[in-house]
């Protein structure tokens, strides 16, 4: 059996099981299973360590592991490294741990067009923030601005990847939100409320023509909605998800990713 998993605490909400477990049927690659590996944080590195042994050949990392997982590798491809942070790592026999970051390229693969010369914002200081950030940058963007409700973390993040940290969301063509907002809003709550935590108004989102939320929930999240009212493109945290999910995929197996059974099998829980 060739094992494959999803290290992160909690993580029991995620659809990267049933993704990947569809996608590797459709591969024909019967002895391969993808499972949760729900780790609380002081107990990462002892158990990753020791994925090799139990005929795992690779892991997602997602929070909030990612930074430790990218310290705990051998080697790391430059990206991760520059980023700070690894979400797919790969095992060797020998047991050596290899680390790369999907979330950058699974966010490219996202856009509704190319970031090159395009003016970007993004929301958030954390993690995914940084991965985002990374990607634009080294995508093209014309002029990459960071807006996070802390913003030192946001002078920080700026400074670190060399952009500019503002402090209220401006105008721009791409807008991504990298905070959890969005996540966990009760459905009566009106939308409003949540794009004030983005520091935004409904209005204020007709800014930008390209709107992308790393948020997934079934449904829309409060900032798609606008986007859409505002006739705006958009991708959804599952797009990404399934972007880097199948890159993640290829670096394992070799094999080109299914897309269309991944994206049936994600969109199958909404
Ligand atoms: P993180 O490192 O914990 O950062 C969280 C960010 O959200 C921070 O910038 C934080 O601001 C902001 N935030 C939290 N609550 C807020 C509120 N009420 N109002 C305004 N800002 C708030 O998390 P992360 O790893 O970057 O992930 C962020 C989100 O992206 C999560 O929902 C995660 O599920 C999602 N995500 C999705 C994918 C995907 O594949 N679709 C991949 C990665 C992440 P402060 O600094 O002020 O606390």
């Amino acid at each position: 059996m060739s094992r494959l998993g999803v290290l992160g605490w909690p993580v029991a909400h995620s659809r990267s099981p049933a993704i990947h477990n569809a996608a590797l049927a459709a591969l024909g690659l019967p002895g391969w299973r993808y499972q949760l590996l729900p780790v609380p944080p002081h107990l990462f590195a002892e158990t990753t360590v020791g994925l090799a042994a139990c005929g795992f050949l690779g892991a997602n990392v997602t929070i909030p592991h990612k930074q430790a997982a990218l310290a705990l590798a051998d080697q790391a491809s430059d990206a991760a490294r520059e980023i700070g942070a690894a979400n797919t790592l790969t095992f060797s026999a020998d047991g050596g741990i290899a680390a790369e970051n999907t979330d950058a390229p699974g966010l490219l693969a996202c856009l509704p067009r190319a970031p090159t010369g395009l003016r970007a914002l993004v929301l958030g200081a954390g993690g995914s923030a940084r991965a985002v950030v990374w990607a634009l940058k080294q995508a093209g963007a014309r002029e990459v601005s960071v807006w996070n409700r802390t913003p030192e973390r946001a002078r920080r993040l700026a400074e670190e990847l060399g952009v500019r940290a503002v402090n209220a969301p401006e105008a721009a063509d791409l807008l991504v939100n990298c905070t959890s907002v969005g996540l966990s809003v009760e459905r009566s709550a009106t939308e409003d409320c949540a794009l004030n935590q983005l520091g935004m108004t409904f209005d204020q989102v007709g800014e930008y023509s390209d709107v992308i939320d790393l948020v997934y929930r079934p449904g829309s999240t409060p900032l798609l909605a606008a986007a859409r009212a505002h006739g705006a493109s958009t991708a959804d945290g599952l797009d990404i998800l399934l972007a880097q999910g199948a890159l993640s995929l290829e670096a394992w197996t070799g094999r080109r990713a299914p897309l269309q059974v991944m994206r049936r099998a994600a969109r199958q829980e909404d």
